[in-house]
């Protein structure tokens, strides 16, 4: 590594956020940049290997997309059996080409299972920061525990990513984003007032607008801290692309589905090429398949869900555009319960009974964007209204899934959540109308890195008419922690004490348990 390069490697990762780019962005590209600003990440655990991503870039938020680079560049990748990469494990050469934003997924197969490695990139003589990872432990093998940590909501401008830095530093296993990784919008001078840290950035709308956005998060040391500890499994959920989309539909009037689409596969393609997924996931054309499933050992089996992409679209809509979520009662809405209506797509959903019925790790975890046990304004009767956007909206799916739940019954569902920007702990009933009717998972929805909560009095007032819900709390930031063992899993809802401060601290608003064989957690 060049002096050069490793000062700057210093002054991105610990010169403060906004610093970095903007130092990039004048004068330093022409004299060889730093190539590392945006740091690494893994994803994808398998038994054998792994994902490895970095993107390349010396002006990370170029007005073009492409973080300042031109031409191919050759690149090297090393996987250290050990910190100090004193024996390699496997290497290679792969080439960051401007298709891709100079974006990197190395697929790495070939080694062994259930272990930590370390790896690192090198380029034009620069060394990339070095990251951790695992391989997932053999489909056999008894794992004893596994520490997950999960993220959903952040949204850069309304506060500092220190629950990412906090995330980190549990050292988990895995980490898992269930959406709203980052907002495509940009608030106007009249919302000014929530801005914590501006993006400097207009609303993303392009493929180069949504690169940026990436860019921008991944400069975050936070952020690179947490993805350089440990793999992690990410998912979508709107705002990759467009508040409260669904399917081919948009809310923006005028907007025909022939021409969102255009936008969601910009959307699409800049996910893919800042997270690090597997290549096999980008093979579908205008479709984007991200929906996976990765099993831990005989410990858990992961099935990582798409809310979005193959949704029916917002319940009574009307026009060409596909409105946007709403809250409606069944007088008013009775389209809400067509047995037509799809959350996952008629394939997935058939993927993921299939799955389901063939699953055997001791716990079967769901993750997934958007709360399923369902939250009722009213008492059931027909003035009770609805908030469309969730599974709510989206009723007769929810039964077939509950339904398999109870038929197929795979192994101590547990279903993780994000988008409600709040921490619940809810049982998820066979007959989401009727409380006392079976529990046939637990549901644990984590709050947001960032993003600003919902009314607490508001939500709070409803709670009565929802027994299934055991827990609520939309006034703080965070994540959730969890600790699974063949017995029994453990969940602390982690909040940081202001979203305002860079360097805000941790602590544990409460825990939660469930035991092997009985559904819905319990107060620890
Ligand atoms: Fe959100
Ligand atoms: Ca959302």
């Amino acid at each position: 590594m060049s002096a050069l390069a490793r000062a700057l490697s210093r002054r991105t990762l610990l010169g403060g956020v906004v610093a970095a780019p903007v130092v990039l962005r004048f004068g330093l590209a022409q004299a060889g940049g730093f190539l590392f600003p945006l740091g690494v990440a893994s994803g994808d655990p398998s038994p054998d290997g792994f994902v490895l991503w970095t993107r390349l870039a010396v002006d990370p938020v170029a007005s073009d997309g492409l973080g300042g680079l031109g031409g191919p560049v050759e690149v090297r990748w090393e996987v250290g059996a050990d910190e100090n990469f004193k024996t390699l494990a496997a290497s290679g050469q792969v080439l960051a080409t401007s298709a891709s934003a100079h974006s990197l997924h190395v697929e790495v197969s070939g080694l062994r299972p259930g272990r930590p490695y370390w790896y690192r990139f090198i380029a034009q003589g620069q060394m990339s920061p070095a990251g951790r990872t695992l391989t997932a432990p053999a489909p056999q093998a008894r794992a004893e525990s596994l520490r997950m940590v999960v993220a959903s909501c952040s949204n850069w401008e309304s506060g500092y990513f220190s629950a990412y830095g906090h995330m980190a530093d549990e050292a988990p296993d895995l980490s898992l984003f269930l959406g709203d990784y980052i907002y495509e919008y940009t608030r106007g001078p009249e919302r000014a007032a929530d801005v914590v840290r501006p993006y400097g950035l207009e609303e993303a709308t392009t493929l180069a607008g949504y690169r940026n956005r990436y860019a921008l998060h991944r400069t975050d040391p936070h952020l690179q801290r947490l993805h350089a500890a440990a793999p992690c499994l990410a998912i979508w959920d709107d705002h990759e692309v467009h508040d409260d989309y669904s399917g081919i539909w948009t809310k923006t009037p005028g907007v025909a589905p022939t021409d969102f689409l255009r936008r969601r596969a910009a959307g699409y393609q800049a996910f893919y090429e800042s997270m690090p997924i597997r290549r096999a996931r980008l093979d579908g054309g205008l479709e984007t398949p991200i929906h996976r499933r990765v099993r831990y050992g005989r410990l858990a089996e992961f099935f990582m869900l798409d809310g979005r992409q193959h949704r029916s679209r917002q319940p009574c809509s009307t026009g060409e555009t596909g409105g946007k979520g709403q809250i409606v009662t069944d007088a008013a809405c009775n389209d809400r319960t067509d047995p037509s209506r799809t959350f996952l797509g008629f394939q997935q959903e058939r993927w993921l009974y299939d799955g389901l019925a063939r699953s055997e790790a001791a716990w079967t975890i769901l993750g997934q964007n958007l709360v399923m046990a369902g939250l009722r304004f009213g008492d059931g009767g027909p003035e009770t209204r609805y908030w469309t956007d969730t599974w709510d909206g989206f009723p007769a799916a929810r039964d077939r899934l509950t339904q398999a739940l109870a038929t197929l019954k795979p192994n101590n569902p547990v279903v993780l959540s994000g988008d409600y920007h709040s921490f619940w702990t809810n049982d998820v009933k066979l007959d989401a109308r009727d409380p006392a009717s079976t529990t046939v998972a637990t549901e644990f929805v984590g709050t947001s890195i960032t993003s600003t909560g919902p009314s607490y009095q508001g939500l709070m007032s409803a709670m009565p008419n929802n027994p299934h819900i055991k827990f609520f709390d939309s006034r703080v930031r965070g994540y959730m922690s969890i600790d699974i063992t063949p017995k029994v899993m453990t969940t602390r809802y982690q909040q940081i004490s202001d979203v305002r401060d860079p360097a805000a601290s941790l602590s544990t608003l409460n825990r939660w348990t469930v035991e092997a064989g009985r559904p819905g957690a319990e107060a620890a």
